[in-house]
């Protein structure tokens, strides 16, 4: 019989009928003695009990020993008998079910480690004792915190007085913000509460790294404050003699030198505002994206012959050595800056210096370097020279017609084609500034 409990069941209920009918056939069919009648009667109660009693011990070792040695691991359902092997069927949908739902939660896990871990911005979890449920390396490396561990109070992540309390905002229920600076770095702190059903079930937060972009507004700043300077200078002073030209002040022999004054004073005016445009666009990147071939030794004969008359005046010399060398950019941003170069290596040269321009292809790209014979800056400057606004002599760089942005737009321009840049200059010698551009891929 395939069915073993109802077999077992079967088994025993006939064992026991035997034992009882026995002894009730013996009295029945025998003539037995009134003393041993007793007995058969106490045996017709005893013989089953017993019976029942070693059946249920064969058979419950029996039933139970498959239900004891079923492996939840490899779950076999011909290893058992019926009744166990639907159990044991159930089982093994369950025990798949589970397996499929476990994959999808390591799946979805691994997800999420996967993001959280290339997050440029910090994310630590907090539970509701504030401790520290998890935290990607961005945090870790921000915060300095590489030892902290898991399970750890929140204040072992950074014990400032601004970071405490913005997450203690975010325990009360409202978004807490600030920003705290460590080392040469400042980071945004952002703390939201995690709700569930009404109550504050930790915290959640993010930390962003806004040096630069608070760098940057700083720069921003600095640089308006720098343009409203330089433009009220040229045009206080165009005001200043047209209310005097107005109010005749100005005798008729002088009128030509104060007119004079104002057309270089407007001249002056336009280079700067010209110069912040181009800055601007650079900013924005609003250049045309257009990308030719450039072949710069043409390019710096081009700019020479715009600087020749330049030169001449100022008895500076000036030529193109070496080439061909090709790369790609846009032609007048890689004018431009050529032109700035060579500009200043005339404007901060000496009488009868010269001015050399070079360029040399090179196996990775193509170098440029405007090389002068003049007045040279000091080593304090270098670093400086090539930020909005800065001039080693204000006062000799207004006076030809300097404005403080060329070498400002020239860095730019090397950013936006992907070049770099470096000086050698040793005062009184000359100033040799380089530019390496990447090869040409068009
Ligand atoms: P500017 O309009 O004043 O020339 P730049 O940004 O072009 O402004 O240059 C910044 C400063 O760097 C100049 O004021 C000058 O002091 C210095 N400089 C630039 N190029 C040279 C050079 N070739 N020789 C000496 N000094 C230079």
């Amino acid at each position: 019989m395939k069915n073993k409990i109802s077999a077992a069941i079967l088994i025993t209920a006939a064992a026991v009928l035997v034992a009882a009918l026995l002894p009730l056939l013996a009295v029945l069919y025998f003539d037995v003695s009134g003393t041993m009648k007793g007995l058969l009667l106490a045996l017709a109660v005893a013989l089953p009990c017993l019976a029942a009693c070693i059946m249920a011990g064969v058979y419950s070792e029996k039933i139970v020993k498959p239900i004891r040695e079923i492996d939840p691991e490899s779950l076999d359902p011909k290893s058992c008998y019926e009744e166990i092997s639907s159990i044991v069927h159930r089982l093994r949908r369950q025990n798949s079910l589970i397996d499929r739902q476990m994959a999808d939660l390591r799946r979805r896990q691994e997800e999420f480690n996967a993001i959280v871990s290339n997050m440029a911005e910090g994310l630590v979890l907090l539970d509701n004792k504030l401790e520290i449920l998890s935290f990607n390396p961005a945090a870790a490396r921000m915060l300095g915190a590489e030892k902290v561990r898991e399970g750890e109070h929140f204040i072992s992540l950074n014990r400032s007085r601004i970071f405490v309390s913005t997450v203690n905002e975010a325990t009360e229920g409202r978004h807490g913000e600030g920003h705290i600076t460590l080392g040469s770095r400042v980071y945004q702190i952002l703390a939201n509460p995690v709700s569930v059903e009404g109550g504050i079930n930790g915290v959640i937060v993010f930390i962003i790294d806004v040096t630069e972009k608070q760098k940057r507004e700083e720069m921003r700043k600095e640089f308006t404050s720098n343009v409203s300077h330089e433009l009220k200078t040229p045009l206080t002073s165009i005001s200043g003699i047209s209310e005097m030209l107005q109010s005749g002040m100005i005798s008729e022999e002088d009128i030509p030198r104060f007119a004079g004054t104002i057309h270089d004073e407007a001249g002056r005016l336009l280079t700067l505002i010209n110069d912040i445009i181009k800055l601007s666009k650079l900013d924005e990147a609003a250049i045309t994206p257009e990308r030719k071939r450039v072949e710069l030794a043409d390019l710096a004969v081009s700019v020479t012959r715009r600087l020749a008359i330049v030169a001449e005046e100022r008895s500076v010399n000036l030529k193109v050595v070496g080439g061909p060398a090709f790369v790609s950019g846009n032609p007048s941003v890689i004018e431009e800056m050529i032109y700035n170069l060579a500009d200043n290596a005339i404007k901060y040269n000496k009488e009868g210096g010269s001015v050399t321009i070079t360029v040399t292809p090179l196996p990775h790209g193509v170098q440029l370097t405007v090389a002068d014979t003049g007045i040279g800056i000091a080593a304090e400057h270098l670093d400086r020279i090539f930020e909005r606004f800065y001039r080693v002599d204000k006062s000799h760089s207004r006076e030809i017609g300097g404005t403080g942005l060329g070498l400002s737009i020239v860095k730019h321009s090397a950013e936006y084609l992907g070049a770099t840049l470096s000086v050698e200059s040793r005062v009184d010698s000359g100033t040799a500034i380089t530019v390496v551009f990447p090869p040409a891929d068009i």
